[in-house]
């Protein structure tokens, strides 16, 4: 079998391991596989094992390998997420390729993306970004813009809000990912008592998806784990 194969395998029986060691309902948390700076053939392969979510950083990057499979591989219904940082004089191409946005910040990018979001698509499945309180990087929101974000984004017709995600600081104490991911799972439950059609709390990668499963993940973006370390 192939080496990529063999790590999605063995990825998704650590989250049903998880799952059921933390006691999360079975299959409650998927898997995103973040294929960025990786060729196409390493997500031909993903696909031959039966992986359909991938995840992107660029957009240039992202476009291509989207039109690259609808134009080669359209027998496979691939659901792209793009996770990484957005320019606003970026977000035509996320808005006209991808399904879903984990990386909202701003108002002012989410408006946009609903205006060039085509209306013959469904809407853009997105995710606020957070910045909890022990992260160090500066992106995301903060607790009290999440509320206003959205609200503002609730109110785009061509957008839908499914939840959040973060990427913490990186650290390899279990304890200290667990206090971050909690955090941003205590501000998920209040968005969901707001607006029921917020499912996806997005956390936990590589180096930390024990911690965000016990905290409550729906969705881990693995990237390393499986496609190998990027240059
Ligand atoms: C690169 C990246 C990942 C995957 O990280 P790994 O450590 O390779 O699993 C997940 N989320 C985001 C936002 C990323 O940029």
């Amino acid at each position: 079998m192939q080496t990529i194969q063999v790590n999605l395998e063995r990825i998704q029986d650590e989250i049903r391991d998880y799952e059921l060691k933390f006691g999360r309902p079975p299959q409650s948390v998927q898997l995103l596989a973040v294929s960025k700076t990786k060729p196409n053939q390493a997500i031909l392969d993903a696909l031959g094992a039966g992986h359909r979510q991938f995840g992107e950083n660029y957009v240039q990057e992202g476009v291509e390998k989207i039109q690259y499979f609808q134009e080669h591989h359209s027998q496979f219904e691939i659901e792209w997420h793009f996770i990484g940082p957005i320019q606003s004089n970026k977000t035509r191409p996320i808005a006209e390729n991808f399904d879903w946005v984990h990386s909202i910040e701003r108002t002012k990018i989410a408006k946009r993306l609903s205006q060039q979001r085509g209306t013959d698509l469904p809407p853009l499945q997105v995710l606020i970004q957070v910045n909890t309180s022990a992260e160090e990087s500066k992106s995301g929101v903060d607790e009290q813009q999440v509320l206003e974000l959205a609200q503002a984004i609730t109110e785009l017709p061509n957008l839908t809000l499914r939840g959040l995600m973060s990427i913490p600081a990186a650290v390899a104490d279990h304890q200290q990912q667990l206090e971050a991911f909690k955090q941003l799972s205590a501000m998920f439950e209040q968005l969901q008592c707001l607006y029921p059609q917020v499912d996806t709390l997005s956390m936990g990668m590589s180096g930390d998806m024990p911690a965000a499963i016990e905290a409550g993940s729906t969705m881990v973006r693995i990237g390393t784990a499986i496609f190998g370390s990027r240059n």
